[in-house]
């Protein structure tokens, strides 16, 4: 039965300036069952013809018969699916993958067949060719001899049609050409079908039927005896056996039809598993260089969880002491913020008194107004003493400024009217002067002033270098007249009834100052007070800090992409060094997809593990910074998933073009590759 037919093959190659005609109207019949040598001198387009008789290059002109279906013309495809299924391979570098055992090379067919189930197949094939033992070696510690069984096995394993063999014998002394030889004419005359290029006769011996080229044409076709029966006899007792009537549909034209058409059940694709560990074993080869190239990312993404860690840490803490002031409260201020302590002369800075306390708490829209005194005093209890600010507010500063007391209470108004010496004490002042003593109902002095103390204030926790909890609280009135000396307030807060009415109650407090004080001119106005709205100063806080979250987020970026330029400028070397590897992969069947995804996920590995690598390590550092630095940090979920997005992305957009590349590459030009 005819296998094979080509009808009027031509071939041209163009280099540059010469167009070379490698094939010149090329006829050629191979029937099943036959043992074919292709002789011919060096250049006369031998391996050419071979490799386009195996579906590894294609033809210009004329067309390719395969069991009597016309497959001129298959995609690239398709033509990897039948290479896999009916085409085994043998070439004189015997082609095998050296970071793999000799049996994992075997099995390389199977798994592009999506056949892993059939592994065992390839520990048969083996045996068969005598190395059982040696199946666990990697291709390096076997000679050359031994190597070229391994390659005929892995080109049997998938049961092909016919076994296609370029110079099998060219790398080899002669004790291994005679073996290899006795191996692949006992499997031709176990009725393989076997194809094979030779320049020398004594190995063409072994075919029983050669065909003589000549600047790339066929100009002889001889059948050779063997042990005294003419070639054509064996064919026609084969013809006998096994095919009893030429009407029946051709089974290798069925089974080609089905192969193209994609009907055939059993035509699977590789498993992501298999893709998974071919890159694997490529990444864990070059551990260095995959360490140095996954530094980038590592970098990059340890630098996005620490810098968005800080950025979400300062804005919680920012925001938890906002918290703790009412939204709606508007801070006047006697002097200008930036010119406080520097004396302007008299009538430039406004003194507050507590009837414009009063009138302000008239103006509509003000719900609570709290007038406050500060300066610094010396607590003394015991033999313990500690420097700390003391307030002198009002009582409604307890519900303005959470400031309600978790032990004991709050001073009332009554002991507001008679200036009375109780105080309140933050927690820090606490454990300086107290310990763990009991502070109800002691009295402490204050720059020598007695004072008891009937409450504790709520912890607040630092504003920045500010200890909000280093503090005393005592009563406006004692404050003013009993211990600071002081006439006049030193600044009021105003809580107004509703936030919508913030800008109105400001410029009204405004107008009402530069009445009650006679401030003339506009410079006036603005070094005699200040008012502050929480609202505005917590909105800008809060954009600050979101826009140094930003910057910081996207100096850790651009470490991210110049970490992905290093990911892709690795895996374009791994390309280039790989080419003959990546050749061989496509000759035994594996497709563009199959080499596009094992590059793929070798990038997506790298990145991930660095990204993976880089949450750790930016964790570590933040965590560090917490302890050490005490400043507040958050690694927040979404951090350390945007991370690892991103590494991934990485991964997929810098792998993309490399892993193109790789599946871009032509068979026979990759596996020239030097
Ligand atoms: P053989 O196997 O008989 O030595 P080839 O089939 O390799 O011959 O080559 C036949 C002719 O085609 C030669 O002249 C060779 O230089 C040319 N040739 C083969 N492959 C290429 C190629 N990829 N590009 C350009 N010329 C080529």
């Amino acid at each position: 039965m005819k296998i094979i037919e080509l009808k009027d093959i031509g071939k041209t190659y163009s280099t540059g300036k010469a167009a070379v005609a490698a094939l010149q109207g090329v006829s050629l019949t191979v029937e099943e069952g036959e043992f074919l040598a292709i002789m011919g001198p060096s250049g006369s387009g031998k391996s050419t013809l071979l490799h386009i008789l195996g579906f590894l290059d294609r033809p210009d002109s004329g067309e390719y018969i395969l069991g009597g279906k016309n497959i001129t013309g298959l995609t690239d495809n398709q033509s990897a699916i039948l290479r896999n299924h009916m085409m085994g391979f043998v070439f004189q570098q015997f082609h095998l993958l050296p970071r793999i055992s000799s049996l994992e090379n075997a099995e390389l067919p199977l798994i592009y067949a999506g056949k892993r189930h059939m592994k065992e197949k390839a520990m048969e094939r083996i045996n068969d060719v005598g190395l059982a033992q040696r199946a666990l070696h990697r291709p390096n510690e076997l000679s050359g001899g031994e190597q070229q069984r391994i390659a005929i096995a892995r080109a049997l394993v998938n049961d092909p049609l016919i076994i296609f063999a370029d110079e099998p014998t060219g790398n080899l002394d002669t004790r291994s050409q005679n073996e290899i030889m006795s191996i692949i004419a006992e499997l031709n005359s176990k009725g393989k079908t076997i194809i094979m290029v030779t320049h020398e006769e004594e190995v063409a011996g072994y075919a029983r039927r050669i065909i003589r080229m000549r600047d790339g044409k066929v100009i002889a076709d001889e059948a050779l005896h063997k042990d005294g029966i003419p070639l054509g006899e064996i064919r026609r007792s084969e013809k006998k056996k096994n095919i009893p009537d030429e009407k029946t549909a051709n089974p290798i034209s069925v089974s080609v039809d089905a192969i193209i058409s994609g009907s055939r059940l059993d035509i699977k694709r590789a498993e992501f598993t298999d893709h998974f560990r071919q890159a694997f074993f490529s990444i864990i080869s070059h551990k260095m260089r995959t360490a140095l190239s996954m530094l980038g990312i590592l970098i990059g993404v340890a630098a996005v969880i620490a810098m968005l860690a800080l950025g979400t840490g300062a804005q919680e803490s920012i925001r938890k002491q906002l918290a703790s002031l009412g939204s709606n409260l508007l801070m006047i201020r006697s002097g200008s913020h930036h010119l406080r302590g520097v004396s302007l002369g008299a009538g430039a800075i406004a003194r507050f008194t507590f009837q414009d306390v009063d009138a302000i708490s008239k103006l509509p829209g003000v719900k609570c107004v709290s007038p406050n005194v500060s300066g610094s005093g010396q607590v003394v209890y015991g033999n313990k003493n500690w420097n700390t600010q003391v307030q002198g507010v009002s009582v409604k500063y307890a519900t303005m400024r959470a400031a309600v007391p978790t032990v004991g209470r709050f001073f009332t108004e009554e002991e507001v009217r008679m200036r009375a010496r109780v105080a309140l004490v933050g927690t820090t002042v606490l454990r300086q002067v107290f310990g763990e003593e009991n502070p109800i109902d002691k009295y402490i002095k204050i720059e020598r002033v007695n004072f008891k103390v009937i409450g504790i204030l709520p912890e607040k926790g630092a504003a920045g270098p500010r200890d909000q909890d280093d503090v005393v609280i005592i009563p406006v009135t004692t404050g003013m007249y009993r211990l600071l000396g002081k006439q006049y307030i030193d600044s009021i807060d105003v809580e107004v009834s509703d936030i919508s009415l913030m800008d109105e109650a400001e410029k009204s407090i405004n107008e009402l100052l530069i009445k009650r004080h006679r401030l003339a001119t506009a410079k006036e106005n603005q070094d005699a007070f200040e008012i502050r709205n929480m609202a505005d100063i917590k909105q800008t806080l809060e954009s600050t800090t979101k826009t140094i979250s930003m910057l910081l987020g996207s100096i850790a970026a651009i470490s991210l992409l110049v970490g992905g330029i290093g990911i892709m400028n690795i895996m374009l070397v791994s390309v280039t060094e790989r080419t003959r590897e990546i050749g061989l992969r496509k000759a035994i069947g594996a497709r563009e997809s199959d080499i596009m995804l094992q590059f793929l996920i070798e990038s997506v590995t790298m990145t991930l593990s660095g990204g993976i690598a880089g949450v750790l390590f930016g964790t570590g550092i933040a965590m560090l910074l917490a302890v050490v630095a005490g400043w507040t940090i958050k690694v927040s979920l979404f951090s350390i998933l945007l991370a690892t997005t991103f590494s991934i992305a990485i991964g997929l957009i810098f792998g993309l073009w490399p892993a193109r590349q790789a599946a871009k590459l032509d068979p026979i030009e990759a596996l020239r590759y030097e």
